[in-house]
């Protein structure tokens, strides 16, 4: 069988290889979704010391499983090298914060929580969701791998075990803090190598008759607006309704309903329980919306297929439009240094010859340099020092926030460009 590759390039070439099997199902991974090349870790951010020093580089390469249509990564490197020292702190995005005290509003009233429920979130971060739960004395625990984003999380008067999830931790929970009404977790599926131990653990954690909330980037809108930036190595899988209602049904756990989200460019959360858990009925927006990405093509292989030139023609038009700018003599920043940020910049190859430097509000970051190309990354303020033509704001899920806090731009001329679904320079 003539397995596709990327384009031009008979399989043969690849056969030395070992093929990668489905991280859910286990089927050999033969069809490409799209070759990103090799790729830094991105949230190794460099220090100005280890500039000179070597950098790992490892295969940015999604497949989709032509079994259960999962759209995933290899495992390249173990989740302790990435998870361990996270450099991401969730509230340093107000837009984030905002977010996560209207869940806790929501899900509050909606499932009834209060003093006597207890409500835990998988991958906690810095307790910026928590913390409303602890306004609302709601009992609540907080689990988190990276050890520094916990004692943050810890110092704000968030109670937060450091470990993985999966179902041996999630039986020491169990018997230590006892089973939620709740078990929340956003953008955190996505990031798990072992699908199966990750939600078969929440199968186990689950209180009878609880809800589970879980938030994920939606893959629909990621092949509709070319989000090809949001795939990144600490990303192992890339999820629809579809792939993740039958991971749930695999471990005993039934989706009863679901919500379509902005966060991260479009995303959706399920709602969980136990498969005969009668108290939650399936609501219709569960079938709507599987029929939908049915009819969109998602269980069809050339539907994937398509993707990769369409990468490749948003990254030849933002080449060409800083090329021009820089011909042009206009001087050109980043804003922000996320995950997806690297992606881009190392698959379209732009380094200083293309971005000055970019900024970022984190002081973890500041100082430091993007990984692989090497961006120096400043605070905030360096914009208004430098008055630079343009501003290319890498998380573009954060653009309305982005452009409201430097609105000032507009008094020497400057303007934003996002770079996602094409580039766009935005009204002043
Ligand atoms: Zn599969």
């Amino acid at each position: 069988m003539m397995a596709i590759y990327r384009d031009g390039m008979d399989s043969s070439i690849n056969e030395a290889r070992p093929t990668p099997k489905c991280r859910f199902c286990a089927s050999p991974l033969k069809v490409t979704f799209v070759d990103l090349g090799m790729s830094p870790l991105c949230q190794t951010h460099i220090e100005p010391d280890e500039l000179n020093a070597m950098e790992r580089f490892y295969p940015l390469h999604a497949w989709v499983c032509g079994n259960c249509f999962l759209v995933q990564l290899e495992e390249y490197v173990s989740p302790d090298e990435i998870f361990s020292d996270y450099d991401y702190f969730s509230s340093y995005s107000d837009s984030w914060v905002e977010h996560g005290r209207r869940y806790t509003e929501m899900v509050t009233q909606r499932f009834g929580l209060g003093e006597k429920s207890l409500v835990m979130e998988i991958a906690s971060n810095d307790g910026y969701l928590l913390q409303h739960f602890v306004a609302k004395k709601i009992p609540c625990l907080g689990i988190e791998p990276a050890a520094n984003v916990a004692k943050v999380a810890i110092e704000r008067g968030v109670p937060t075990t450091v470990r993985f999830f999966g179902c041996q931790s999630a039986t020491e929970i169990a018997a230590e803090f006892g089973r939620p009404h709740l078990l929340a977790g956003a953008n955190v599926l996505a990031h798990v190598p072992d699908i199966n131990d990750f939600v078969g653990g929440m199968k186990i954690l689950l209180a009878p008759g609880g809800v589970i909330t879980i938030e994920f980037p939606h893959l629909l809108k990621l092949m509709d607006e070319n989000q090809f930036d949001t795939i990144y190595h600490e990303h192992f899988s890339y999820l629809s309704l579809y792939s993740v209602e039958k991971v749930f049904a695999h471990h005993g756990l039934r989706l009863f309903d679901v919500d379509q989200i902005p966060t991260h460019g479009g995303s959706l959360r399920v709602y969980g329980c136990h498969a005969d858990d009668a108290t939650h009925p399936t609501l219709p927006a569960v079938d709507s919306l599987r029929d939908e990405e049915i009819s969109r093509g998602l269980t069809s292989l050339e539907t994937y297929q398509g993707f990769e030139a369409r990468v490749k023609d948003t990254k030849r038009k933002l080449l060409k439009f800083l090329i021009e700018a820089r011909a042009a003599g206009k001087t050109v920043v980043g804003y922000g240094a996320p995950g997806k940020g690297n992606t881009l910049l190392n698959y379209c190859g732009i380094r200083t010859d293309f971005l000055d430097y970019t900024v970022d509000r984190s002081p973890h970051k500041q100082g430091r340099y993007t990984p692989g190309t090497h961006i120096p990354i400043l605070a905030p303020e360096r914009i208004r020092e430098t008055k630079p033509d343009y501003v290319l704001i890498l998380p573009w899920n954060l653009k309305k926030e982005i452009t409201a806090q430097h609105a000032y731009i507009k008094e020497w001329g400057g303007r934003f460009v996002v770079p996602i679904p094409t580039v766009t320079v935005l009204d002043p």
